[in-house]
């Protein structure tokens, strides 16, 4: 397997990068005694892309490579999971530090998918990442629940319910489906009728992912959350179920 290089000395301007680090250290958290035990990169899912590991990317905050971090891809391979947390000895927060890495790319240069994805999803107030707008996922969900209504008369008290006040349970959606697979909503619906679950979506806050969080830009993500938070709360609903 390729290794990454690590070329020591090409960097002369004073790190600011590693300043963060340091801010996110939590008590006891000591950075220059990460033990490099490779506990983090042992169950890291993005060990091995791009020639990274989280051990050798926090190695690269510690030594002020800031440009080298901008430059790599890498961050943005990591799926924030948070495992590394978890098995560091040294309690280092290495998702908090990727998400910073990520703040250090201009926000027009950050990965296409994930920059398109956010700027869908400030399209609405749906938070759809497909840009779907209110009316056309009204439309998908009553059509296809009509559908399967008829097709299958077991499921015939069946609703999917946009907007219900007062439900217990405020469901959101993963936006790919309504416009690419509708029929793949309609299982969740069949497990919550069976069960006898009060729910509803909200026309409103429907989209359950949150790209503007991957992509680092905080105030589309505070905008999306508080969107489809302030809609649950509106209708008076007490849980919010995330499915994404
Ligand atoms: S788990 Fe913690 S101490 Fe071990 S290599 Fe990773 S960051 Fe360093
Ligand atoms: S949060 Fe990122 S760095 Fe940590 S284990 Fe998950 S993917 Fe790897």
């Amino acid at each position: 397997m390729a290794e990454t290089v690590i070329k020591l000395g090409r960097n002369k301007k004073a790190s600011t990068f590693i300043d963060k680090v340091k801010e996110i250290l939590p008590e006891g958290g000591n950075l220059n005694a990460c033990l490099t035990c490779g506990a983090c990169a042992s169950g890291c899912p993005a060990t091995g892309l791009a020639d990274m590991d989280p051990r050798k990317f926090l190695r690269m905050a510690a030594l002020g490579m800031d440009e080298e971090i901008v430059a790599s891809d890498w961050p943005w391979m990591c799926t924030m999971c948070m495992r590394c947390i978890y098995v560091c000895p040294m309690k280092i927060d290495i998702p908090q530090l990727v998400f910073n890495a990520r703040t250090l790319r201009p926000r027009e240069e950050r990965p296409k998918g994930i920059l398109g994805s956010c700027d869908a999803a400030l399209k609405h107030d749906t938070g759809s990442a497909m840009g779907t707008s209110e009316e056309d996922f009204e439309f998908v969900v009553d059509d296809v629940l009509e559908e399967y209504k008829e097709a299958q008369p077991e499921f015939e008290e069946m609703e999917a319910p946009i907007d219900k006040e007062g439900a217990e349970f405020f469901l959101n959606q993963n936006s790919r489906e309504p416009v690419t697979e509708p029929d793949e909503m309609v299982p969740l619906w069949k497990i919550l009728h069976t069960a006898g679950i009060d729910w509803t979506y909200g026309s409103k806050g429907w989209g359950g992912e949150n790209y503007c969080m991957f992509l680092a830009d905080d105030e589309s993500w505070k905008h999306l959350t508080s969107t489809t938070i302030g809609q649950a709360k509106k209708l008076g609903c007490k849980t919010y179920l995330n499915t994404e």
